[in-house]
């Protein structure tokens, strides 16, 4: 298990361009995903963001 404690630590290194944030989201019952929330002016998410429509083509 990962306390909340360690996902303090994990979070401030999470991304260089922005203030990203480790959300955890329940998808269904006793299953959590972790997430990683990018600001929305964040250059790497926009990067990212490019690159999988240029996937889907
Ligand atoms: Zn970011």
């Amino acid at each position: 298990m990962i306390t909340r404690d360690a996902f303090g630590r994990l979070a401030s290194g999470l991304c260089p361009d922005c203030d990203a944030e480790l959300r955890t989201v329940e998808i269904s019952p006793r299953v959590t995903v972790a997430q990683i929330m990018h600001d929305d002016t964040c250059p790497w998410l926009a990067h990212q963001n490019r690159t999988t429509k240029e996937n889907n083509r």
